[in-house]
């Protein structure tokens, strides 16, 4: 069986080094927040070429804080999209704000900043979207918008750890960009964990507040506010992983491109190359009709595959009261119907790239014929 991803081989490639760190942080006694989790902060602020780094313990609150940080609340509205993972839209409701979606656009997967201004109010705060898949959303066009209109503009950037926008690093064109390092994001604790990162002090300085009680000083709370800290351990991890992240995200972008090779003349739609944006592949999807059969075939060929996401925002039973239903968003529809996330990890070897290649182009032809 070819593995969706495989996080163990990951661990055995870099194993003495994660055990000294958790070692080190077992024996000093200090397991939250700490050392390793303000040197994390300071080089992942580097890496992302920002100013501030603020760690949590999920990438779902470092939306909420980014949001709240920004000022947004009850009787706003923020901007985004239907094709995303749930936590994108709970952390706008967490807030007490409204989310408003729009659709997709059909190459790149992300946001269609043709779409934004007809959903723009007199109670649009903020513009959030996402980098699906680790492919960057268009933000040129998005940042003119909210330069125009006065809106803030924060990054879902929790699946594209290091891609880049005409030079420019995910989480860093925005007023606050968005992480979360889940174990199987590109860059993953040993569990939980989440950042978001700014050059905003306003926003840095608010987010700190508000991850650790709204203390300034110790049991004086300012606000009324989270226990959204972030593990010493994690921060040891994930100080150690960072480190090797451009060259995992290099073995990514190789898998994709030999994926595009193999898949070139299948008659699929496949993760689209856009010029001036560096894709980061957290996942390589591509869309095909009949998606569900093309998915037992692969399983039955003994290739593992995986769905993101198989039912859009907007129909879930969670978000009816959202208001939107079947035929709001066509293009998001009809890539939940047709996308199916082909095995990719950095240590993936050609044979098993080509034979998942050839069993999906097989899967492919069957059905057709
Ligand atoms: C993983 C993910 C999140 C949430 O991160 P957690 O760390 O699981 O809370 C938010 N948005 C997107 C697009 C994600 O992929």
């Amino acid at each position: 069986m070819i593995p969706y991803l495989d996080l163990q081989s990951q661990y055995r490639s870099i194993r003495p080094e994660v055990e000294k760190a958790v070692l080190d942080v077992l024996a000093s006694g200090q397991y939250v927040l700490g050392a390793p989790v303000e040197d994390f902060e300071k080089r992942f602020a580097r890496y992302c070429g920002v100013r501030h780094c603020v760690a949590v313990n999920t990438g779902t609150s470092a939306l909420h804080l980014a949001l709240l940080a920004a000022g947004i609340g009850p009787g706003d509205e923020v901007i985004t999209v239907p094709m995303t993972f749930m936590a994108t839209v709970a952390a706008i409701v967490y807030t007490g704000a409204k989310p408003v979606l729009v659709d997709i656009d059909p190459r790149s997967w992300t946001m269609d900043p043709a779409k934004v201004e007809a959903a723009i109010t007199p109670r649009t705060k903020a513009i959030l979207p996402v980098h699906l898949h680790g492919q960057m959303a268009d933000m040129a066009p998005l940042l003119d918008i909210a330069r125009t209109h006065g809106l803030t503009l924060i990054e879902d950037a929790c699946q594209a750890h290091g891609a880049r926008y005409r030079g420019q690093t995910a989480g860093s064109l925005g007023d606050a960009g968005c992480f979360s390092f889940y174990p199987g994001k590109n860059l993953g604790a040993a569990g939980e964990g989440g950042a978001l990162v700014t050059d905003r002090d306003d926003i840095a300085e608010q987010a700190r507040l508000l991850r650790d009680w709204g203390q300034t000083v110790r049991y004086r709370h300012d606000v009324m506010a989270f226990n959204y800290r972030m593990d010493a351990i994690q921060g040891a991890v994930l100080g150690v992983k960072l480190s090797h992240l451009d060259g995992w995200t290099e073995a990514r972008r190789a898998v994709a491109a030999q994926y595009d090779e193999h898949l070139a003349e299948g008659g699929m739609a496949l993760p689209a190359r856009i010029e001036g944006r560096r894709h980061v592949y957290h996942v390589y999807a591509v869309c095909v009709p009949e998606r569900d059969r093309v998915r037992g075939l692969l399983n039955e060929a003994g290739v593992s595959t995986g769905i993101h996401y198989p039912i859009p925002i907007h129909l879930q039973p969670a978000c009816a009261d959202l208001g939107y239903g079947p035929g709001d968003f066509p293009v998001t529809e009809r890539f939940a119907r047709e996308t199916l996330s082909l095995p990719i990890f950095p240590e993936m070897t050609g044979e098993q790239i080509a034979d998942a290649a050839k069993a999906l182009r097989s899967a492919v032809a069957t059905l057709a014929g």
